[in-house]
């Protein structure tokens, strides 16, 4: 069984929120999650790191060096998002459990980490480089997607194929998001974002097709894409 308690009286700190992707490119879904991500898990700020090398999914359409500049462009302006670039920089292939522990190594035992993942993200958790090793090192909030359904009732979910998924989270669930910000890591909650029917790979494909994105993008983005003549 899981505690809210801290393991130790020092105080824990701000909660951070962490949003990795492969950003190819980067849309106002991924920005709106982080927003609603804020408020609905008290975090004092959102973290986005891009993936250089991502190796649970295809390659990008983008080159790493265009993908980090797109999030630079979409987080401009807006204080409470960071771009970490450690991911893009590093010659080692993209693992989120790798980037957790240096952003412990960093923040300390005491400070709640959040790493935010869309439903579909949290659904193919378990094929994921170290999964289990996760939730020692931060909290999980899953935000809804349209199209990714995941039963959030009491003790029964639909995860039922990948058991060990759904028994990390039955035993580590709490409904309350705000929850996340009295311990450090080993918890998984869940928040319901406005639905957002975006994604990169529709975009790609809207882009390749010769019709616009506008406005599923940021315009700086949009005008990178087109300057740079992406994913044409
Ligand atoms: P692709 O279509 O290329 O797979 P994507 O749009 O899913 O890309 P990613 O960079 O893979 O974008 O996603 C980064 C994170 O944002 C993941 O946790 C993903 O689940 C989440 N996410 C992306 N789009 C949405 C959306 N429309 N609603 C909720 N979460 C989303």
């Amino acid at each position: 069984m899981q505690t809210d308690e801290p393991s130790s009286s020092a105080p824990l700190g701000t909660p951070l929120g962490i949003l990795g992707g492969t950003f190819d490119p980067i849309h106002v879904a991924h920005l709106r999650l982080a927003q609603e991500a804020l408020e609905a898990c008290a975090l004092g700020s959102v973290r986005f790191i891009p993936a250089g090398r991502p190796m649970h999914r295809h390659q990008p359409g983008a080159s790493a060096a265009d993908r980090l500049e797109m999030v630079r462009l979409a987080l401009s302006g807006y204080t409470q998002f960071e771009l970490d670039e450690s991911e893009v920089l590093s010659e080692q292939p993209s693992y989120t459990v790798p980037t957790l522990e240096r952003l412990r190594l960093n923040y300390g035992a005491q400070r709640p980490l959040v790493l935010l993942l869309g439903a579909d993200a949290f659904l193919g958790l378990s094929r994921w480089h170290r999964w289990r090793e996760l939730f020692a090192l931060a909290h999980i909030a899953v935000a809804t997607r349209p199209g990714h359904v995941i039963e959030f009732t009491g003790t029964r979910t639909n995860m039922g194929a990948q058991s060990e998924l759904a028994n990390e989270f039955q035993t580590r669930y709490t409904h309350s998001a705000n929850a996340l910000s009295a311990s450090p890591a080993g918890r998984i909650s869940h928040f319901a974002m406005t639905p957002l029917e975006i994604s990169a790979t529709a975009i790609r494909a809207q882009l390749a097709a010769g019709t616009s994105p506008r406005f599923l993008v940021p315009d700086k983005v949009l005008d990178y894409i087109q300057a740079h003549r992406l994913y044409f």
